[in-house]
């Protein structure tokens, strides 16, 4: 006889039901090698991958690799505690120190993740006198990072249309009393792959004495002529306050994060983050890593020129077929498909001709604009692209899309 699930469980079991029924279930796929443009996973062999972050192939580079085992061997697994009580090893002074010099602020400060580090950002910089004004396709760490800040501190939240200039002026406007304006938004929205407005967020900001963060997670590593992100693209580095991003993506790929700016931001949030009093740093191998991706970049800018290239020709590939990828100079590329059932179905028969590309549709995107969302890494060589690109033909045709 099968125990009857406490309530809590067949709560959560009914749930998970719904979203099978809905078409919202996430399955997990297991890979059995190291990420890289193709990858082992279990039950289907060897994969082309084209939905990592993995922008300059750095998850299994060896100087990147190897620097991780030598961290472990040196300072082993952690400190067992949060830094300010136990000690900090001297290998996140580095990594904070190159952090800083490659997004070209003065200071910068780890932590566990990008996640972490908006909200810790938010919580300990506003208080209830303070407004932050966010765009409002934003990362989900960013709207969460403000709803917990609101939430602690009271301060003021108001949001913009998506990269639209005169609905910022409006808001900044309506909150010209505020101690502290932030303007907060994602250097490349993760979705759509297009890139902040930076110069006109500034030029507004300043006009009505605000400050602007950027989370350049997708950016870092990825855009400007050596990598920098997205105030290098805009020639503007150094004109940015605050600067979060993830170790997560280009640079390495294992996990962590950073907040840059001012040497008295990293410190005051040294002083007053929640997570940074009261939680552990980043193991040190992750911070080894890290540290050997940022000095990789730094020795091979043409890994950048080469991202941009294979995300150039992908996406002129693609529109040449019939598809309708979205346009722009990132390496994420959308391919709109409408409904979301059509994206899973694409993403099922694309991962059923070895190409691993997932499918989003609403909540996460717009009712109607669910998509495959491609992204494209440095590490992909022309004959993968072309891989891609033959199944993308198969499969388009399969379903009348192109
Ligand atoms: N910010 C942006 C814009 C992101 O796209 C992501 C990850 O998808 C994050 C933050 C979270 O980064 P992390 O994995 O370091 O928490």
């Amino acid at each position: 006889m099968t125990p009857t699930p406490p309530p809590f469980t067949a709560r959560l079991q009914a749930e998970l039901e719904q979203f099978r029924r809905d078409g919202v279930y996430k399955r997990l796929n297991y890979l059995d090698s190291p990420q890289g443009p193709r990858a082992h996973m279990e039950g289907r062999g060897e994969v082309l991958i084209l939905s990592s972050n993995n922008y300059l192939g750095l998850c299994n580079a060896p100087e990147v690799v190897e620097a991780g085992k030598r961290a472990l061997d040196r300072f082993g697994a952690g400190t067992a505690s949060v830094r300010f009580i136990c000690g900090t090893f001297t290998i996140h002074r580095e990594l904070e120190q190159a952090l800083a010099r490659l997004v070209g602020c003065e200071a910068s400060l780890t932590s566990v993740s990008c996640w972490n580090a908006n909200e810790g950002l938010c919580a300990a910089l506003l208080g209830d006198q303070d407004v932050v004004i966010s765009d409002q396709l934003n990362h989900a760490s960013i709207i969460d990072a403000i709803r917990l800040a609101k939430a602690i501190t009271k301060c003021r939240t108001a949001v913009y249309k998506h990269s639209d200039m005169a609905d910022l002026e409006t808001q900044l406007a309506a909150h010209r009393d505020a101690r502290l304006k932030l303007v907060f938004t994602d250097g490349v929205f993760s979705m759509e792959g297009d890139i902040a407005r930076l110069p006109d967020i500034v030029a507004v900001a300043r006009r009505h004495d605000a400050i602007v963060a950027v989370d350049d997670s997708h950016a870092t590593g990825v855009l400007g002529p050596t990598g920098r992100g997205t105030a290098e693209h805009f020639g503007m580095l150094g004109e940015v306050d605050i600067i979060t991003s993830t170790l997560g993506k280009a640079l390495g790929g294992a996990a962590g994060g950073f907040t840059a700016g001012p040497a008295a931001l990293a410190d005051y949030l040294t002083q007053r983050s929640r997570p940074q009093l009261f939680s552990n740093a980043l193991p040190p191998t992750v911070a080894g890593s890290a540290l050997a991706a940022v000095q990789h970049l730094e020795a091979h800018p043409e890994l950048v020129g080469r991202v941009r290239d294979n995300a150039t020709y992908f996406r002129d590939q693609l529109a040449g077929m019939g598809f309708k990828p979205l346009p722009g100079e990132t390496p994420i590329v959308p391919v709109i498909l409408g409904e979301t059932a059509k994206a899973i179905e694409m993403s099922d028969l694309m991962l059923a001709e070895g190409v691993f590309v997932t499918g989003f549709g609403y909540p996460v995107v717009a009712q109607g604009h669910a998509r495959v969302r491609c992204q494209v890494s440095a590490a992909h060589t022309r004959e993968d692209l072309d891989f891609a690109l033959a199944a993308f033909k198969k499969v388009g045709r399969s379903l009348g899309l192109v």
